[in-house]
């Protein structure tokens, strides 16, 4: 689906599947040297990173395994809190493995700061983050991001993988929705 497909309730495109691409396949190639030779495990929460790990995963060029994890954060409407709950957990012993956590957006920063420890906990050899997105001006917790891809203002966005209310995930490229889609409901 492209913005044009569902314009009324858009604002403006932020991040276009060009540059998405060109993003993922840069921070791919440095990964992919970072990572010779130690069979890393890619790790992605869903559902909103499913989209950033499939195009990730293919644009390596070192072999890879890929596992997901579904994980609940209790807080208030659009911002989350450090209580994480796991909901699906990964069908892999991460003991002993080098892990690159793939996410779509850090917003406080809680889910992964949560997450990090958790697969250190766990016995992970080494553990790293891939972000596309980043809004530094909402952090609450320090996370050490490796892999750093875009960062944007404090707007709620869509499209990519992110949802507002489990619509526009399959919107190709990342936008701001307008206001009228939230007040609407
Ligand atoms: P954090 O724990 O960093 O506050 O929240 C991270 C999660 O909140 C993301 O993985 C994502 O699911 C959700 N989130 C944070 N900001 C946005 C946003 O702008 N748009 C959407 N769709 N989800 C967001
Ligand atoms: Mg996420
Ligand atoms: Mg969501």
């Amino acid at each position: 689906m492209r913005i044009a497909d569902v314009s009324e309730d858009i604002d403006h495109e932020l991040v276009s599947r060009e540059q998405i691409d060109a993003k993922i396949r840069e921070v791919a190639a440095r990964a992919s040297e970072d990572y010779r030779g130690k069979n890393p495990l890619l790790v992605a929460v869903l559902k909103g990173a499913v989209n950033t790990m499939v195009e990730f995963s293919q644009a390596m060029s070192i072999p890879v395994q890929i596992d997901f994890m579904s994980l609940s954060s209790y807080g208030s409407g659009t911002v989350s809190s450090g209580q994480v709950t796991v909901r699906q957990d990964l069908s892999v012993d991460v003991r002993g493995r080098h892990i690159l956590i793939v996410e779509d957006i850090i917003d406080s920063g809680n889910t992964l700061a949560w997450l990090v420890g958790e697969l250190k906990r766990r016995g992970a050899a080494s553990v790293e983050v891939f972000a596309l997105l980043s809004k530094p001006s909402r952090r609450e917790v320090d996370v050490d991001v490796k892999y750093a891809g875009f960062e944007i203002p404090d707007e709620f966005v869509v499209g990519f993988g992110l949802d507002y209310d489990e619509r526009y995930r399959n919107l190709e490229s990342i936008a701001i929705l307008k206001p009228s889609v939230y007040q609407g409901e």
